[in-house]
Order: structure tokens, then C-alpha cells, then sequence
């Protein structure tokens, strides 16, 4: 790193604590842009500027003043709905200050950085207000929906964006019987994934997509990087002109495609405005210059690829026994999707829907379930591995809590707490040996490892054995043999058997 490169760093670092030391300008316009959780404000200047920015509350407003500037806009062509912004307001002050006021509905998280000009665009002020709340009538597309997993104590949730593949008009691939669609099937492995995760704690899983619409595919990774996600997990389901393909593939991160992105991220600043580091900090890369920031995103690359192999791996041991594994290495492909320089970033290829007994499988709520609670677990074993600091999960691996315990609070009970994990109140006693429903705050109930899952079905195709099927559901060959009253190892092609829940 040459001087002026580590000079110009430590001046973008400044910038970090909102005061950057520059000329005099006029605020010429503002834009406004309404996200899921936050609102970006963009102030078009007419110069790079020197500002400050803080927060008063009571009534809550957020306070912009910007050195030696002035504007003669009145900032009343926008359209505040469903944004927490009343109204804006400024006024020019003795030391040639320009004080914008925004006045709030209610308190923000306001981040902010500058943006050097492009081809577009001129000096720029991006001011984004981050909800503390949900708002009522913000379009939800990465909503977390009801929160009933404990909360962390102050200790930071590990955030996954799960991405349900395809959606609305893209149905994704067509199954052998020229109906299954997909989309369906992400969604629901998708949903079941986060309700698995939701119910651990320390976990907040985010959506991408909710429902029977499209997401676009670059969209995808910018909502996991607004939410803050710690990993960023794709589904989907595979598609083969024969029939006879099957099993499970997972991709991780790749580098190819990542790295191209990512120049053509660095050339055109305004994609700048994209946080480096979902993780770690709010790092605009249009604060550095051109090769700082390029080393920067590969630096993050690097680690984010890295990462991303490991959490396939882990994903790809759990889900051993659960389904075939096509390929037992995780797969790096150029798949659009997986480009987040930032976040460690995995599909998984759940089974093929042109494979009559894989997309059978597939489209049943007991396969649906397995399937999510197999990823949740290689989600969660990775994370244990190395959990990002100031989680929760970094505080019970140095504690010594495994995954999957839960320790009393006050005012818990017991009955409370195997519903909020999905458990029925026989089971929790029967994990933690309790003889009766008594317990003591700060006493550490181990939650077993999967919650029940719906009794289910297996078609039998060709070839298989009892003994197969019982380890594909991960269970016994005489509870298998039990559950459907078989009194020997003898099945038939066609035959249906009962899958008895975990
Ligand atoms: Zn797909």
C-alpha cells in the first residue's frame, strides 16, 4: 500500500465517524427510495462536502449540517408515505452551516456516506434510516416474521437469508409429470427452513422471498446484505433430461463469476453504495478509491469463499442419510446468485424433480421437513465452528453450551418452552430426565435434535431395500418394519409405506 493510498484510506475512515473535510457546495436536489426495513435519502450536491449528522429525540429528528453549504430547495416534493419521515426542513446557520432536519414519525438507525460523482451522477450524500421497527405498511419482501425464539440477552443473532428459488411468473423446473413446479417445492423447504431456525436460539432467519413471487436474481444478495445476513443459503430443485439423475448437489460461493462482479462493481460507484462487509461494518466501497476497494472486496472474497465451502460441507454432511448425495464435494459453479463478495453464500440443489421418486419425495411435507431440519443442522454446525463475534452462539461455544440447549428464564415454563421449539412436553422431559414440570431459572434444558415431523409416505421404486429406506429417513429397519406391520424384509415396487415421524 503506497502513502497516498494509506493517506486517502485514513481519510475514508474518517468518513466512517460522518465528517469528511472538503469544499464548499450546493445541496441541488433529493431522492428518496423506500427498502423493506430502511429509507435511503440521496442528496445531490454540487460538491464533495464536509458534514455531520446526529439524532434528537422527543420529538425524534434526525440532524444533517453540512459545512459552508446552502440550497434553495424546500424538500416538500417527496412523497413521505411509508417511510418514517415527516417532513424535511432546513435553514442556513451563522457559521454558513446548512442544517437539514428531518422530522421522524419515529426513531431511526441512520448510517451514512458520501459518493464521489459518476457518469450520472455528481457529489452525493446518501443518508439511509434504518427501521427500528417493522413499519405497518412497508411492502414486506425480507420480513422475519413473528420472533418466539428466546431472545439473545444483548448477544447478537446469527442471521441467515434463505432464498426460495424462483417464484411469480418463473416457475424454475418442471417435474416428470408435467406439473410440479419448482418454485412450490423451494418455497415450502424454504419456509420450513425458517421455521427451524427461527425456533433455535441465537438464529434470525430472513426470507427473500415470502410467497408466489419473483425476486430478481441480483436483488437476491442485496436484501441478505440489508438484513445484515451472516450466510446467505439458496433453494431449489434440479431438472435432467432423463429421469434417472437424482440426489442432492450443493454449490458454494465461486470465484469466477464473484470476480468479475466485483470490477464492475468497483468501476461503477453507484453500485458502491452496496455495503462491503454484510458482516462486519458499513463499509461503502465508494469511499475508497479504485484499487483500495478492489483490494478490499477481494480480501472479503477470499475469506467469503473460504467460508462458503466450509457451510456447503457442513450442509452436505448433515444431509447425509437423509437423500442420495449426487456429488459428495461441494460444487463451485457460475451461478448469478452466489456473487455476494461479502457473504459466505450456498445453494442447495435439493433432489430432481424429473426424477419421478425424488420429486414424489420432494413435494411431501415430511420430506420438506427433514430436508430443512438436515440444512438447519449443517447451518448450525458451521456456525458453532466458528461463530462471528458478539453472537449468541460465540457466547455458548465459549461457555461451553452446545447447540440445541436452552437455559431457564423467569417466568418460563415448561409447557411454554417445548412449544416455542416444536416439541411436545413428554419429549422435552424425556431429553432432560425431568420427572416433573419444575424448573429453576438459569437451569440448561437440552432441546432434542430434531423437532417431530409428520408421519409420511415412500412410494418404493426399483432396487430398493428395506434397510435403504429406513436410513433414508433416518430411521430403524423394525421401526420401519413395525410402522407398517411388515413381518419380514420382503417390499414390492409400487408398494407404500408408512414413514413413521422421528
Ligand atoms: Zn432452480
Amino acid at each position: 500500500m503506497s502513502q497516498s493510498t494509506a493517506t486517502r484510506l485514513t481519510v475514508s475512515l474518517l468518513l466512517l465517524s460522518q465528517i469528511i473535510r472538503l469544499h464548499a457546495a450546493e445541496v441541488r436536489d433529493v431522492r428518496m427510495w423506500r427498502a423493506p426495513d430502511h429509507t435511503r435519502l440521496v442528496f445531490d450536491l454540487s460538491a464533495a462536502v464536509d458534514y455531520t449528522l446526529f439524532s434528537l429525540d422527543n420529538p425524534d429528528r434526525l440532524v444533517i449540517d453540512i459545512d459552508t453549504s446552502a440550497t434553495s430547495q424546500r424538500f416538500n416534493g417527496l412523497d413521505f408515505t411509508s417511510s418514517p419521515i415527516r417532513a424535511i426542513r432546513s435553514g442556513e446557520r451563522d457559521d454558513d452551516t446548512l442544517r437539514i432536519v428531518l422530522d421522524l414519525e419515529t426513531a431511526v438507525d441512520p448510517s451514512s456516506f458520501t459518493l464521489a460523482p459518476n457518469s450520472e451522477f455528481g457529489n452525493r450524500l446518501v443518508v439511509d434510516l434504518y427501521d427500528k421497527e417493522p413499519r405497518p405498511n412497508a411492502a414486506v419482501t425480507a420480513g422475519t416474521g413473528n420472533r418466539s425464539a428466546p431472545q439473545s440477552d444483548g448477544r447478537r443473532e446469527i442471521v441467515v437469508a434463505i432464498s426460495a428459488g424462483h417464484g411469480g411468473e418463473d416457475p424454475g423446473s418442471i417435474g416428470y409429470d408435467g406439473r410440479l413446479k419448482e418454485k412450490n417445492i423451494t418455497l415450502a423447504i424454504s419456509r420450513a427452513l425458517f421455521n427451524r431456525l427461527q425456533s433455535m436460539p441465537g438464529y434470525k432467519p430472513v426470507m427473500i422471498r415470502e410467497g408466489d413471487y419473483y425476486v430478481e436474481l441480483k436483488r437476491r444478495p442485496e436484501i441478505a446484505r440489508r438484513s445484515r445476513a451472516d450466510l446467505f443459503v439458496a433453494i431449489h430443485a434440479d431438472w435432467y433430461r432423463n429421469s434417472r439423475a437424482r440426489g442432492v448437489t450443493v454449490y458454494a460461493l465461486s470465484g469466477d463469476r464473484a470476480d468479475r462482479e466485483n470490477s464492475a462493481r468497483v468501476s461503477q460507484k453507484e453500485n458502491s453504495s452496496d455495503l462491503l462487509g454484510g458482516v462486519g461494518g458499513d463499509l461503502a466501497i465508494g469511499n475508497f478509491d479504485d484499487d483500495v476497494a478492489l483490494t478490499l472486496v477481494s480480501l472479503q472474497m477470499a475469506w467469503s469463499m473460504e467460508q462458503s465451502l466450509v457451510a456447503g460441507t457442513r450442509i452436505l454432511e448433515s444431509l447425509d442419510g437423509i437423500t442420495r448425495i449426487r456429488k459428495d464435494k461441494v460444487q463451485q459453479a457460475s451461478l448469478q446468485v452466489l456473487n455476494s463478495p461479502d457473504i459466505p453464500s450456498i445453494l442447495v440443489e435439493t433432489g430432481y424433480l424429473t426424477n419421478p421418486e425424488e420429486a414424489q419425495r420432494l413435494n411431501t411435507r415430511g420430506f420438506q421437513q427433514r430436508m430443512a431440519a438436515a440444512i438447519a443442522q449443517g447451518v448450525m454446525n458451521y456456525f458453532y465452528e466458528t461463530p462471528p463475534e458478539g453472537t449468541l452462539v460465540a457466547w455458548q461455544k465459549a461457555n461451553g453450551i452446545t447447540p440445541g440447549t436452552y437455559t431457564v428464564k423467569r417466568g418460563d415454563n415448561l409447557s411454554e418452552i417445548a412449544e416455542r421449539f416444536g416439541l411436545s412436553l413428554a419429549q422435552l422431559k424425556a431429553s432432560n430426565s425431568l420427572q416433573s414440570d419444575t424448573i429453576q431459572v438459569g437451569q440448561v434444558l437440552s432441546l432434542p435434535g430434531a423437532a417431530p415431523i409428520p408421519a409420511s409416505e415412500h412410494t418404493i421404486s426399483r432396487g430398493e431395500t428395506l434397510s435403504e429406506i429406513a436410513q433414508l429417513y433416518r430411521i430403524s429397519v423394525p421401526e420401519l418394519r413395525a410402522a407398517n406391520k411388515l413381518s419380514n424384509d420382503r417390499i414390492m415396487v409400487g408398494q407404500i409405506l408408512k414413514i413413521p415421524s422421528l
